[in-house]
Order: C-alpha cells, then sequence, then structure tokens
C-alpha cells in the first residue's frame, strides 16, 4: 500500500472527528431515478458500492458526519446513518410540487401518478435541478450538521474530500477549507482525479491526492 494511504488510515484510527465529503465522482453512472444502488447493474455501480462499504468501515466506529452533493441518493442505501447525511443538493428519490405551490415533500411512490395532490402539477425531484428547488427537504439536516460542526472545534478532526468539483463549491470545498485552517489538530485530504489541488496556505495538515477517489477509497478496504 502506498505512503498516502498509510498515512489517511493512520489519521482515521487517531480521530475524534470525522467528516466526509461525497461529490461528483461518486454519482451513479446515471442518476436518473430507476437507477439505484441496491440493484448493482454494471461493474462501475459494483465499484461504487464497494467504495461506499469500505468508506463506512472505516468510520463505523467514529463521530462522523457526511455531506454529499450527489443527489441520487446512493448514500441512503448504504449502511451510513442517514442521520448523519446532509445532502444540500436534494434527493432524486423525493418528490416535490413541480410549481412549488406547497413545501411538502414526498417519498417516491407515495403520491399517485406522480402529481401534487394540491395543484395537480406534475412532481419534481427535490434537487437543485427543480425550477423552484423547495429547500426545506434538506434545511433541518443542514442545521443538524452545523450543530456538529461547532463540536469538532478543537478535535482531532479528519475531513476526507472526496470527487468534488466546482460546481457547488460553497456546500464543501470552501467550508471544509475554512474549517481544516481553523482546526489546528485537523488533517483534512482531498482526493481527486482532476481538482486535487489544495490552497497553500492550508499548510501541511492539508493535502491533494490526484486519484479517482472511488477507486482510492475502494483500495483502502484492502489494507491487509
Ligand atoms: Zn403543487
Amino acid at each position: 500500500m502506498d505512503q498516502q494511504k498509510k498515512e489517511m488510515l493512520e489519521a482515521l484510527s487517531g480521530a475524534e472527528k470525522v467528516l466526509i465529503g461525497i461529490g461528483g465522482e461518486w454519482k451513479l453512472k446515471d442518476d436518473g431515478r430507476d437507477v439505484r444502488l441496491r440493484c448493482l447493474a454494471d461493474e462501475a455501480q459494483r465499484e461504487l458500492k464497494a467504495a461506499y462499504e469500505a468508506l463506512w468501515d472505516l468510520v463505523r466506529d467514529k463521530d462522523y458526519y457526511v455531506v454529499t452533493t450527489v443527489t441520487d441518493g446512493a448514500v441512503y442505501d448504504t449502511d451510513f446513518d442517514s442521520k448523519r447525511v446532509v445532502a444540500p443538493c436534494g434527493n432524486i428519490h423525493w418528490r416535490q410540487c413541480s410549481k412549488a405551490c406547497t413545501k411538502d415533500i414526498w417519498e417516491e411512490g407515495e403520491v399517485p401518478e406522480d402529481t401534487c395532490p394540491h395543484c395537480r402539477a406534475p412532481l419534481t425531484g427535490n434537487t437543485v435541478e427543480a425550477e423552484n428547488y423547495i429547500e426545506e427537504g434538506y434545511l433541518p439536516r443542514w442545521e443538524a450538521y452545523k450543530k456538529w460542526q461547532t463540536g469538532t472545534l478543537n478535535r482531532k478532526l479528519v475531513i476526507l474530500e472526496l470527487g468534488e468539483g466546482f460546481k457547488t463549491p460553497t456546500v464543501m470545498r470552501w467550508p471544509f477549507e475554512k474549517i481544516a485552517f481553523f482546526n489546528r489538530k485537523s488533517a483534512f485530504y482531498r482526493v481527486n482525479r482532476q481538482f486535487y489541488q489544495m490552497p497553500r496556505e492550508m499548510g501541511e495538515r492539508a493535502g491533494g491526492i490526484q486519484a479517482d477517489s472511488v477507486s482510492f477509497i475502494r483500495g483502502l478496504a484492502e489494507r491487509n
């Protein structure tokens, strides 16, 4: 196993808190509603599921929190505790009124014919792609996440930012840099095929790793 993986595993074993950011590299090949992580159609999805399992195994006994910008809902088909997951960009499997006439959000299949019971407009995925995105779907969880974050101050925190690009940098990239900068006991790993760069002022506690984050994490499971 290479040095970067060893270092990350060491940091994780001593961590009191682990903050995980999951970005676009973790998207199911097609995040349409008919593709679910639990039905593994191809090799890429099997790889993704194995990576989620490896990731969960790394943090299962830790005080962790997961932030994801992926909207395919795949993380909810894993062993991660959904109370420790926030998806600010939404989830395609949650349904909202496409006209946003109500802030109600429904489970998939909960409403007959996928039409709004109030105004009869078609329902759409509760994601940032919706014309009128209803943010109430994630806001309570976001509040809980912010509260968890304040509990990481001055604690041994490991941040794993995995495969996140620049589409919505305000969700994790920039805030994670800020958290790591101010927490002197933190270690910050940014794993990305392309956007692995870390600002120089982040210093030695932060490092960018140029790798596909899914295969990289999957590889951590092969540590014996
Ligand atoms: Zn409606």
